[in-house]
């Protein structure tokens, strides 16, 4: 079973939600099973999860081109290309392709579908106008923080949103830091770039599992060859407030590392006893098995409300 940072917080914040995801919601499902509906609900973003996603995406471009051609980065054209997916990708988003037969959203470039649209038939303009406007000042401030193009600096290798994946308490833990910057004077530094705010805990409890994910990971073949020699305690972790232009710099102490094994081994035993020893793919667990959220807001902002409510699966 996979476990995450997120996961972990969806299971604490509904466990409802994440047996949706995690246990239900199945790709190759036939089409018209419950499986396969719930599948498709949880393709369904909210427009600020797009707006990081397409900050994600055009940042993640330009630092590869800027290492592998080592050719100026110019916040301009950034923006020019974020705007250009931001309207490709709204195009898509407002023909709302969720429901068409046979759909397999890895085979189309621009694949996007929003919650809003599923479940209120529109898009509101105003969400949309402010994504934009974060979108741009996310990159704009970007540029201006010198302490990551310095944390930046003698990088041999530079590594975005790649996968890491270690055992830990019969889980799989995953971690996709945004950026791994790997030289060969110093350990590594992990950057993550944040579009909404998080608080300083939870910012904390991410990038340490980062760390931890970089040492203990198997590493990708283009990774450097003494890339998790380091230990988690060596790495340097950078959140990037983008909004706010601020930086948070953190470093794991021994008593740290504790802590976040701690952390993971709790909430994957929960996870765990949640599903306990049933059949390979859980097919006995049913909704009630799993409580749900005591916030209706929680509700509010949920993909998987028609099946919930309706009580579907
Ligand atoms: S609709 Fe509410 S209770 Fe149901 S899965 Fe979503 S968040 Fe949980």
């Amino acid at each position: 079973m996979r476990w995450s940072v997120s996961k972990a917080k969806q299971f604490q914040r509904c466990q409802r939600q994440w047996y949706y995801k995690e246990i239900v919601g199945r790709h190759s499902a036939p089409a018209g099973s419950i499986r396969r509906e719930v599948y498709l609900l949880g393709l369904l973003k909210s427009i600020s999860q797009w707006r990081g996603d397409i900050v994600d995406n055009v940042l993640t471009r330009a630092f590869l081109t800027w290492h592998k051609y080592q050719v100026r980065l110019d916040p301009e054209k950034i923006i020019f290309n974020a705007r250009r997916l931001f309207d490709e990708q709204l195009a898509v988003a407002r023909e709302h392709h969720l429901h068409k037969p046979g759909l397999t959203p890895s085979k189309w470039e621009n694949f996007v579908v929003f919650r809003c649209m599923e479940y209120d038939k529109s898009i509101p303009q105003d969400e949309l106008d402010a994504a934009w406007q974060e979108i741009e000042k996310a990159i704009r401030n970007l540029f201006e923080m010198r302490s990551v193009a310095e944390a930046m600096q003698g990088a041999n290798t530079l590594v975005a949103q790649r996968s890491l994946q270690f055992q830990h308490s019969g889980m799989n833990v995953m971690a996709k830091p945004d950026l791994v910057v790997f030289s060969e004077e110093r350990p590594p530094v992990i950057i993550d770039w944040k579009v909404h705010a998080f608080g300083v805990q939870e910012a904390w409890l991410q990038l340490g599992i980062y760390a931890l994910a970089l040492s203990r990971a198997k590493p990708h073949k283009d990774f450097p060859q003494d890339c998790c020699s380091w230990a988690p305690t060596d790495v340097k972790l950078l959140e990037v407030q983008l909004l706010k232009q601020d930086l948070r710099e953190y470093q794991l102490s021994n008593t740290d590392v504790t802590r976040l094994e701690n952390h993971i081994t709790t909430t994957a035993h929960e996870m765990l006893s949640a599903v306990g020893s049933v059949k390979p793919k859980h097919e006995d667990l049913i909704p009630e098995d799993f409580t749900v959220t005591r916030y209706p807001s929680t509700c509010e902002h949920c993909s998987y409300k028609r099946v919930c409510w309706e009580g579907e699966a």
